[in-house]
Order: C-alpha cells, then sequence, then structure tokens
C-alpha cells in the first residue's frame, strides 16, 4: 500500500448497532490512525456527537488541524434516508431519526456523505479489497444483523432512499415463526443474525428429545438456562462435537444458503465475500455450509464465496471509499 499523501485527510466512520469506528486515511485508503467505542445511545443526538469528538480526538492525537479534513464518509446500519443524511427507524438503534451528516459537517467545517454499511462495504471492497477490476460483485456481512452491497454492471445499486437490498429483510420462513428485530416475521436475520441465533436455538430445541436436550454441552454451556444462550455458545459446542450444536449449525447453514442464493439469483455476481462478526469468528461453520447446499435455491451459476479480505476494517474501508466516491475532490 502507497504511503499517506501529505495534508491530505479524509474521516471514515463505520457505526454498528454496538460499535462505532472511527479512523483517518489518505485518499488511497492508507490508514493513519484508527478508534473505537460503543455507541453512546443516550440520545439521537449523542451519536453524531460522539463520532465528532472521536475525529477530533484524532485529528488532534496525530496533530493535524481538523480544518485539512477534506471530507467524511459515514457507513452506517440502516434504513436510513440517504439524501438527508439521517437514520430512520433503525433497526439496531432505539431512535426514530437519527442525524447524521449535518451535524458533523457544521461541527467539523465539511463536506460529508451517509451510506448504508453493506453498500459502503461493497464500494471498500471494489476500491481496496478482493472485488478490484470487478464489475457484478456482492458483499455479505453476517454480524449483529444481516446485510448486502451489490455492485451490477459497475455501478454500486443503491435506491430511492439508499435502502436497496435490505436482504436481512427478505423471507426466508413464509410460516413465520420467528420475529424479526424490524418487527415482521420470517426473516433472514430472525434465524441467522448474531442477534437472533439465540432465538433459533431455542426455538429448535424445543422440538429435540427433551433427554439428548438435556444432555447436550450447549445446554451446560448456557448454565442450564436456555434463556441465557449465546451465539457464540452454539459455535463453542458444535467446535467441540456437541451433536445437536453441530445439527443446529447445518440448519443455519441452509438458510444462510436459501439468502444467498436469493442473492445470486437477483444480481448475479461473480464474486460474494462475506464479512460481519459472526462470520470472522467462525468461518468455516459459516461458509462450509453455504457452499454445500447454494446450488439447492440458486438458478443462477454460482459465484466464488470467500471472507472479505478487509477483515474487521471492512465497514471503515466502506466509509472511506463512500467519501472518496461522493465528495468532490477540488
Ligand atoms: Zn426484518
Amino acid at each position: 500500500m502507497k504511503g499517506p499523501v501529505k495534508d491530505e485527510h479524509w474521516i471514515g466512520i463505520d457505526l454498528g448497532g454496538t460499535w462505532v469506528r472511527v479512523a483517518v486515511s489518505d485518499k488511497s485508503g492508507h490508514f493513519l490512525a484508527k478508534t473505537s467505542e460503543k455507541v453512546d445511545k443516550s440520545s439521537a443526538r449523542a451519536i453524531s456527537d460522539q463520532m465528532i469528538r472521536l475525529a477530533r480526538f484524532l485529528c488532534r492525537k496525530h496533530g493535524f488541524d481538523p480544518k485539512s479534513v477534506k471530507g467524511v464518509g459515514i457507513a452506517a446500519t440502516g434504513p436510513l434516508l440517504q439524501e438527508e443524511g439521517v437514520l430512520i427507524h433503525p433497526t439496531a438503534i432505539p431512535f426514530d431519526c437519527v442525524p447524521i451528516t449535518k451535524p458533523i459537517s457544521e461541527d467539523l467545517d465539511t463536506q460529508s456523505c451517509l451510506i448504508n454499511d453493506a453498500a459502503g462495504a461493497a464500494l471498500g471492497e471494489k476500491m481496496f479489497g478482493a472485488a478490484k477490476g470487478l464489475d457484478n460483485y456482492a458483499y455479505i456481512t453476517i454480524s449483529t444483523g444481516i446485510g448486502c452491497g451489490a455492485i451490477v454492471n459497475g455501478t454500486l445499486l443503491l435506491g430511492k432512499d439508499g435502502n436497496a437490498h435490505e436482504v436481512g429483510h427478505i423471507v426466508i420462513d413464509y410460516e413465520g415463526r420467528l420475529t424479526c428485530g424490524c418487527g415482521r416475521r420470517g426473516h433472514w436475520e430472525a434465524y441467522c443474525s448474531g442477534s437472533n441465533i439465540p432465538n433459533f436455538i431455542r426455538m429448535r430445541l424445543r422440538d429435540e428429545p427433551r433427554k439428548d436436550v438435556e444432555e447436550s454441552l450447549l445446554l451446560k454451556m448456557a448454565g442450564e438456562d436456555p434463556s441465557r444462550l449465546r451465539a457464540t455458545d452454539l459455535f463453542t459446542a458444535a467446535r467441540k462435537a456437541d451433536r445437536i450444536s453441530a445439527k443446529l449449525v447445518e440448519e443455519i447453514g441452509v438458510l444462510n444458503a436459501i439468502g444467498f442464493a436469493n442473492v445470486i439469483n437477483a444480481y448475479d455476481p461473480s464474486l460474494i465475500t462475506v464479512g460481519g462478526t459472526v462470520t470472522l469468528k467462525n468461518r468455516a461453520m459459516i461458509l462450509n455450509p453455504i457452499r454445500k447446499h447454494v446450488k439447492d435455491y440458486a438458478l443462477n451459476r454460482i459465484p466464488k464465496i470467500t471472507i472479505t479480505l478487509l477483515g474487521d476494517d471492512v465497514g471503515l474501508y466502506g466509509a472511506i471509499a463512500a467519501a472518496l466516491t461522493y465528495i468532490p475532490q477540488c
């Protein structure tokens, strides 16, 4: 990677449901500094105030004037109104409307732009990662929620409000047995995202023989209390060959394969990269069942499916890529 371009700084902000990450970068995607904190959810305005404070902290710590910042890109958990620069009824943040770009632009006296985090990640992967040179590509994140960004014929798809392909909310279970964080039933995210896998486990354990459940390592890891189950317990127990856990990991893989098949059928990508905490912590257990089952549901030719090269920083690269793409540079 090239060295920093002198005196030209860009700020990227990745706002998730739990963490906010901030990086200062040059225009080649070389990070000069980065930091993160848990999202301050004390008020809607506190979120942009926290971003401003972290951005100013990085500028001060590395000895440059915030006025040298060319622009700020914010890749955020959705849904959002992209043109207005606000989050609107975000599923992971408990406010109806969260202003982002206006307070940041006013305080830092620079331009800023907002993009859905998965759409931003797709842009970041194309500019800095595995999708360089590809015209048809998708990024899928399996994390607290599930999201997707798609580039089709070289164009990043955004939609009227910037919420194109909210694939976490496609219906994969028409019986709607589980309720999603958005309030609707049967959505992919309600079964397979980090925050909802425990609901899926509890629902499925009710169907298994009581004796098998009571003897499972999975239940022991939750202190014999299903209400305390975490997604990470399932993957840990499966890694230790717990029979029920391995079975449920495979079932989650089938549901993920249905979601991936929908993306393949809709966008016909030549590559899908996958990120998000659930994926990055359980790479083989997430990817292998998808690769095995996706052909059962996809009509289109199956693309290469691989882990993102940008790791945990994919959201930050996406925010920088959005700033470089949407903010005029002169
Ligand atoms: Zn939903």
